[in-house]
């Protein structure tokens, strides 16, 4: 029997990449499983045995307990959030970006910020200076929060190196609207790659080819990226309270200590530490207002069922 972990599941087989290197052995899974209605996923580490007759393939036979199990697209052990914005071209939606990074906090993962088409910062004139104003200050915003925040430029060949380096010994899945640069970001990262970009598909009169099935990649020596964009669905997933949108603004929670009441929501409560912060500059309002709107959404929904 060896480890190994599954890095891609497909018509029933799935791929296990043993520990410590080889071929991946393309397995089945115990029948067992299926009895006890637990299914394999992508990201689970396991235990397998390899038919000795030199096909390649394999049983997995035992799964380890998983740290993270995320529904869409489904993974087990993922970790990190490459979450990806174009500093302009689309424009960078703050709304949809502190969506993500709830929606990730809530999943259990880490949050990496990466900004592409960073090379349209180094244009002349004022949009560009203007453009980098107001990016130098986003950035600013999120790492006194805590988030590593990347810069990388396709077009460029910048940032890629850094990132990878970031991403060593992760699981990770990226999330961000189409058209940010994701796929010509994951192309650099791990070149094995060749995802088909905007630019491909449009050559070619087609629309981007869909990956229906889930794969990981390896970006560096121990870096792995799930090719299948996460947080397909934005929406807040039903069990959640406003108070875990509280528990998912970082900062918030740190200032959360010097409210009046304990369980403050940082909506209308007096004494509140939160708002008091806001008001006086010291934490950022467009957070408190993505905040206070998330926190509002979660609550009417559940006072409507
Ligand atoms: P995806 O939809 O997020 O996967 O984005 P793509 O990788 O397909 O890129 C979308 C568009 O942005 C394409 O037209 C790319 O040429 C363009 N693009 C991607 N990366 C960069 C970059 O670093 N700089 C600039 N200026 N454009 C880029
Ligand atoms: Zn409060």
């Amino acid at each position: 029997m060896q480890d190994g972990l599954i890095v891609k599941a497909l018509s029933g087989f799935y791929y296990v990449q043993p520990e410590g290197g080889g071929d991946v052995v393309a397995c089945r899974a115990r029948g067992l499983f299926k009895k006890q209605g637990v299914s394999p996923l992508v990201g689970d580490r396991v235990r397998f045995e390899a038919k000795d007759d030199g096909s390649g393939e394999g049983t997995v036979i035992e799964l380890m307990p998983r740290s993270t199990e995320l529904v869409r697209p489904p993974i087990a052990n993922c970790d990190t959030a490459l979450i990806v914005f174009a500093v302009a071209r689309p424009e960078l939606n703050r709304t949809l970006l502190d969506k993500f990074l709830v929606l990730a906090e809530l999943a259990g993962l880490e949050s990496i910020l990466c900004l592409t088409k960073a090379d349209l910062l180094d244009g002349a004139g004022e949009d560009a200076a203007a453009l980098r104003g107001r990016i130098e200050e986003l950035r600013k915003t999120y790492e006194a929060i805590g988030y590593r925040v990347f810069f990388t430029s396709a077009r460029a060949g910048t940032g890629a190196d850094e990132l990878r380096v970031a991403l060593q010994g992760r699981i990770a899945v990226v999330a961000g609207q189409s058209g940010v640069g994701k796929s010509s970001l994951l192309n650099r990262l791990a070149p094995g790659l060749s995802l088909e970009t905007n630019e491909i598909s449009e050559k070619l009169g087609r629309g981007k080819h869909t990956t229906r099935h889930v794969e990981l990649f390896r970006v560096g020596e121990s870096g792995l990226l799930a090719d299948t964009p996460g947080f397909s669905s934005l929406e807040f997933p039903e069990e959640i309270g406003p108070e875990d949108v509280a528990a998912a603004f970082p900062e918030f929670v740190r200032l959360a200590e010097g409210c009046k009441f304990r369980g403050c929501l940082h909506l209308k409560e007096p004494g509140c530490r939160v708002r008091q912060a806001v008001e006086n500059g010291e934490a950022d309002a467009e957070r408190y207002d993505h905040y206070a709107a998330f926190a509002t959404e979660v609550r009417e929904r559940k006072r409507r069922y």
